[in-house]
């Protein structure tokens, strides 16, 4: 990374003088400047985190990496992905930008391309991107509209081995709610997702039976122990109140498993009150919410009438937040008809939600988003924070505040895991091309 930092192939070093975040560092104990953060020094030995302490300007020994106050983070934890969808778009494009345009590509594109290899070479791409910009664990959404399903769920299953002690790989199925109409087709899915330890998880809308719909959903993740994951009202309409809904399903029910629900865009255009209403039952709820940044600015208000889009699409972050529902952002879709770019890069979508969503000034606790608050959604057993005792994970930035961490791309990150500073060479699209026909 330039400036003599280089982290030593051994695996046991100390790095001098690193700021960290104060609201990813929980075990230090020291002041945090303006920014929340904290200069530390940190011993790695044998892939763990042997010491975090406030920094000592120690004399420099060998094992010493002066780090000269650069920003070290933990490892990224990317909650809502697609990796089956992922970097489709060459052979098939949305074709006008819109959310219709976007569904009906997809289907087109799943219905004539995806076999086992087509989704396990595409899915292997997209996770060597996202480990080489600093990804520790994703959840990925599976397309499971028969009969894809049974071609999808086995790839996951030999993805997520081929991956293990890298990135922890989850998978959550994905559906239109009202397909569970076909009971013995649903029935069949819950089994299959529970078997390959899976999320269950659809797509709501305001079908006409949404709650016993709903109902369905909750009382099988309970039959099965499983926990829940919903698409909900990614949408202008005002109408679309399906967030409020699942909340109601789950005080229902006493649901006691995690319930994360991504977009919620159309709550962002409701009255206040209704607003209010809403939050309120999602907070008793116990729902998380991920906001899907990137994807919403792409699709939603997107126009077909030459005019320019004038709303963000993004859910409403920072009242959540104020009313401590759990708060996530995360990739979404990655060069497929949802959205044309992306490379599951955290630091992009963090970078980006913070212009976005103005998650700054202040800064506060929104680091948690792209780590500790997602890690605890997915039960993950690193905790998305740094600390003594836990895998020496993390990624060193050149930024030294977060205005140099975030007006670059910083492509030149250092990703560690296990003590060890891992190859980050990206792959080549061409590797690709001949999926591409
Ligand atoms: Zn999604």
């Amino acid at each position: 990374m330039g400036a003599g930092a280089v982290i030593p192939e051994a695996g046991f070093f100390t790095l001098a003088n690193a700021r960290l975040h104060s609201s990813l560092t929980p075990g230090l104990q020291a002041p945090a400047d303006a920014e929340g953060f904290i200069l530390a020094d940190i011993d790695v030995a044998g892939g763990t985190i042997k010491r975090i302490e406030a920094a000592q300007r120690a004399a420099a020994s060998e094992s010493t990496v002066d780090l000269a106050g650069r920003i070290v983070l933990p490892c990224f934890v990317d909650c809502h992905t697609h990796i089956d969808k992922g970097h489709i778009w060459p052979r098939k494009p949305n074709p006008d930008g819109t959310f219709l345009g976007a569904l009906e590509a997809a289907d087109a594109d799943r219905e004539a391309h995806w076999s086992a290899e087509d989704l396990a070479r595409r899915m292997d791409f997209s996770l060597r991107c996202a480990y080489a910009h600093g990804t520790a664990a994703l959840r990925t959404h599976i397309d499971s509209i028969p009969p894809q399903e049974d071609i999808s769920w086995p790839v996951f299953e030999a993805m997520r081995e081929k991956w293990r002690g890298r990135i922890e790989l989850q998978a959550s199925c994905l559906f239109g709610i009202e397909r569970i109409g076909q009971k013995d087709w649903f029935d069949g899915l819950v089994r299959r997702v529970a078997a390959a330890g899976g999320v269950l998880g659809a797509v709501t809308y305001m079908a006409p039976d949404l709650d016993a719909l709903l109902d369905s959903m909750f009382a099988a993740a309970t039959k099965h122990g499983l926990d829940l994951d919903f698409h909900a009202d990614e949408t202008d309409a005002l109408e679309a109140v399906s967030l409020r809904r699942i909340a109601e399903a789950a005080l229902r029910h006493r649901f006691e498993g995690k319930i994360l629900v991504g977009h919620c865009c159309s709550l962002a255009r409701q009255p206040d009150d209704e607003v209010k209403a809403t939050l309120d039952t999602v907070a008793e709820a116990g729902l998380s919410v991920v906001s899907l940044p990137l994807c919403n600015l792409y699709l939603q208000d997107r126009r077909s009438d030459g005019t320019t889009p004038r709303w963000r699409g993004v859910t409403l972050l920072h009242e959540m937040e104020a009313r401590g529902i759990p708060v996530c952002v995360a990739s979404d879709n990655t060069r497929d008809p949802f959205y044309a770019y992306g490379d599951l890069d955290m630091l992009e979508v963090y970078r980006a939600a913070t212009r976005i969503l103005h998650l700054d000034h202040p800064v506060a606790d929104w680091p948690k988003a792209m780590m500790t608050t997602p890690a605890s959604i997915m039960r993950l057993q690193n905790p998305g924070s740094l600390r003594a005792g836990g895998s020496a994970d993390f990624v060193v930035f050149r930024g030294r505040n977060w205005t140099e961490l975030l007006s670059r791309p910083e492509q030149d990150r250092i990703v560690v895991r296990e003590g060890r500073a891992i190859d980050r060479s990206l792959p080549d699209y061409a590797e690709l091309d001949d999926l591409m026909v």
